[in-house]
Formats: C-alpha cells, sequence, structure tokens
C-alpha cells in the first residue's frame, strides 16, 4: 500500500474527498511534496503559520524547551517559565482590562471555556452567537457555529443559544439582561472574510455594557497581525471582555487561551473550585514555541508591512497589469494578508482551486463561503511570491 493508501485507510476521514497531499517539508512560505516539488502556501494552516513555517527562532525555542522539560504537572500549579513569561508577553500586548491568560491545547478549547466562565461571572445560561460564525467542532463551540447544516445531525446540543444576523442592528435587541455572552468573530472568518461595520460592532460592545452580557471576540483567525494590527478589534475601537486565541497563538504548535481580567477570571479558583481544568493546556513546548513566534512577529516588524502586501496582491487581482480582468472573478474582499477571491459557484471555484495546486500553488475554500478561494499565506510572503501566486491564480 502507498502511503496515501494507508492514509486513507487508517487515518480517519472527515471529508469524502481530502486533499491528500503528500507533504515532505515546510519552510518560510513554502511547502514541498514528497515528489520535492514546491508550492507556495496561500492557506498557512488555515491562519497558523504567520510567521511562516518553521521559523527559525520558533525551531531554537522548542529545541531548549525540549532540554528542560516536557509535560509536568497539570494545568495551573507548577510554575512554568514558559507559559508564564507568553502570558506577560501577551498581556504587554493587550488593553490593561485583558490581563490574564489561561491557555488551553485547541481554539474550540478556549471557547468552551470562555462559555462556562461567562455562564459563572453573570449567572445566566443565554448565549448568543451569529449565523456563518465558526468557533470549533466540540460540542459547546458547535451549538454556537451558525449554520444548521453542521448542528442539526448532533442534536441535543447546548440549550438557550441563541443565533442572531451578523452587522444587522435590529438583532442587538436581542441582548438582554437574561444574555450571559455574546459571541462574536471580529471578523468573521469562514463566512469568506465579512467585516463588521464599524457602527454595528461599537453598539454590540454597547448593548453588551449596558446589559452586564459579557462580550467574546474570537480572534482565533483575525489575531497575531493577520488583518495588519497585531489584533482585529483594535481597527474598531472597541475592547472585549473575554478575548478567544488559537491557530497563530501556539507558532505552529496546538496552543489555544482564553485571556480576561483577573477579577472575572478567578471565579474558576471557587465554587467550585477547579473551575476548568486542563492537562496538556499550555504545554511548554507550545507555550515556548508561540511565545518565540510573537516575538519574531513583533521584532522582525512583520506586521508593519501587511498592507503594503495586501494592497499588491489585491491590485494584482482587481486590476491585473496585462489588463483584462476575469470576468470570472466576482469580488475580491481582503482585510490585511487574508483574502476571499470570490468566483460564482463552488464547482468554478473548486476547478481554480485545482489547477492552483497543479501549478504550485496552495489554496482551498472557505467552509460557509465555498465559492471563495482562500488566501492566507504567512505574514512573510515575498513581493515575488505574491507575484508568482498571482500568476498561477489568473492561469488558473
Ligand atoms: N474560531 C475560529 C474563528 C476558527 O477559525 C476556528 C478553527 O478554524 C476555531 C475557533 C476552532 O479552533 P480549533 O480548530 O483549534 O479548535
Amino acid at each position: 500500500m502507498t502511503q496515501r493508501e494507508v492514509f486513507l485507510r487508517h487515518v480517519a476521514q472527515t471529508s469524502p474527498v481530502p486533499m491528500a497531499f503528500e507533504i515532505a517539508k515546510a519552510e518560510g512560505c513554502l511547502l514541498y511534496d514528497v515528489q520535492g516539488k514546491e508550492y507556495i502556501d496561500l492557506i498557512g494552516g488555515i491562519s497558523v503559520a504567520n510567521v511562516g513555517h518553521r521559523h527559525p527562532k520558533v525551531i531554537e525555542a522548542i529545541q531548549k524547551q525540549l532540554d528542560a522539560y516536557l509535560h509536568v504537572m497539570v494545568y495551573g500549579e507548577f510554575v512554568e517559565i514558559p507559559q508564564v513569561q507568553y502570558a506577560e508577553l501577551l498581556t504587554d500586548n493587550l488593553p490593561s482590562s485583558l490581563n490574564s491568560v489561561y491557555f488551553t491545547n485547541s481554539g474550540a478549547e478556549a471557547v468552551e471555556g470562555a462559555m462556562k466562565l461567562a455562564k459563572r461571572i453573570t449567572n445566566r445560561t443565554q448565549i448568543i452567537a451569529f449565523n456563518k460564525s465558526y468557533h470549533g467542532s466540540t460540542q459547546g463551540a458547535l451549538s454556537i457555529m451558525g449554520d444548521e447544516y453542521w448542528r442539526n445531525a448532533f442534536r441535543p446540543l447546548l440549550p438557550n443559544v441563541l443565533h442572531l444576523e451578523y452587522n444587522l442592528f435590529e438583532s442587538l435587541n436581542e441582548i438582554t439582561e437574561q444574555t450571559a455572552c455574546v459571541i462574536a468573530e471580529t471578523v468573521q472568518a469562514e463566512a469568506g472574510i465579512i467585516l463588521p461595520a464599524q457602527k454595528w460592532i461599537q453598539a454590540l460592545r454597547k448593548k453588551c455594557t449596558e446589559t452586564g452580557t459579557l462580550l467574546v471576540l474570537d480572534e482565533i483567525q483575525t489575531g497575531f497581525g493577520r488583518t495588519g494590527k497585531l489584533w482585529g478589534f483594535e481597527h474598531f475601537d472597541i475592547v472585549p471582555d473575554i478575548l478567544l486565541l488559537g491557530k497563530a497563538l501556539g507558532g505552529g504548535m496546538p496552543l489555544g487561551a482564553f485571556i480576561a481580567d483577573k477579577k472575572l477570571m478567578d471565579a474558576f479558583t471557587e465554587n467550585p473550585v477547579l473551575g476548568h481544568i486542563t492537562t496538556f493546556g499550555g504545554h511548554p513546548v507550545c507555550c515556548a514555541a508561540g511565545m518565540a513566534a510573537m516575538k519574531a512577529l513583533l521584532d522582525e516588524k512583520m506586521i508593519e508591512v501587511v498592507k503594503q502586501k495586501e494592497e499588491l496582491f489585491k491590485s494584482l487581482l482587481v486590476y491585473p497589469p496585462k489588463g483584462g480582468h476575469s470576468p470570472k472573478i466576482q469580488a475580491v474582499r481582503s482585510f490585511g494578508m487574508w483574502m476571499a477571491v470570490e468566483f460564482d459557484s463552488f464547482e468554478t471555484n473548486k476547478k481554480v482551486i485545482d489547477a492552483c495546486i497543479v501549478n504550485g500553488v496552495l489554496t482551498d475554500w472557505f467552509l460557509f463561503a465555498p465559492n471563495c478561494l482562500r488566501i492566507s499565506p504567512p505574514l512573510t510572503i515575498t513581493e515575488e511570491q505574491i507575484r508568482k501566486a498571482y500568476e498561477i491564480i489568473i492561469k488558473a
């Protein structure tokens, strides 16, 4: 049997047509398959590899931590330097009310922890989320997923969850003194990069404050410079009560976090004590890797050139230098190094994606926008790589 056949037989499958890309190596913005063929990575592990694959500082930090210790104790008992230092670095780069970090293994676990914390703080049970939002696949996170197609087969799910329309002012009337928290993506990722109207998201913040509801912003995709600022919420002049992080947080290692004021977070220490427990959350190797990635992001000033790269990529797609904008492209939405190229249908998009892969560009579509091609490469993508990727997309 080939490795591909073993993969299909023994690695649990979640799709009838997996990409089955046979990866041999990843470096910076490039992936190599087992034949040694090179690909420009426009997926970035789905907004994970913001500082590039295998950034040398990340590899060095992992190797250093391997020599000290791996897992030693369940979360929150030992003073583990990688956790402590990363929590300090994160909170130094956040508004003062976001000063206590709970590290998890994944984004979905951060969502779960935040929902529990909101219920515990407010003594309320209603959770509000938005249509076309994706927050993870565990049962709590699935309960707030914004599409009945994915939820339905797994019912019963969490009770008292309400889904509202994103960007609609009338939706906000549904937030009341019964609502524990509103969970929103700062920018809707899997909907195909849908930005909130500034006035709407500010009104959402205000309504939450007025009703004593916690505002939870999911920045699992928007975090770590993807949008051209360190955090997505900085564009909209608001601060959440709880911030959710994941993906790029671990620099390529599995790590999630929910971050709140210590006054809120301390609710987990009593009634019941050990209100939220994890064995591996905040694993020292993952924290060491994540911290090295965040330092590289800041020290190497990667975020400062995101806007410039976005403008280059977008202008090529919208105003191709050789003229004759492809009539197949219906729209290009972007927010930093994060773009959705919209086609008339999934079928067209799929043909473009397949042709891109054949020609050396790795891309895919969005969960709730299957007609949109995803561009979310490492922020370190070079101008030359952008131009090459554009040529391949247009040819496709
Ligand atoms: N929230 C958002 C916006 C996501 O895109 C994802 C994953 O794609 C999650 C939460 C869940 O993260 P994880 O897959 O690490 O559980």
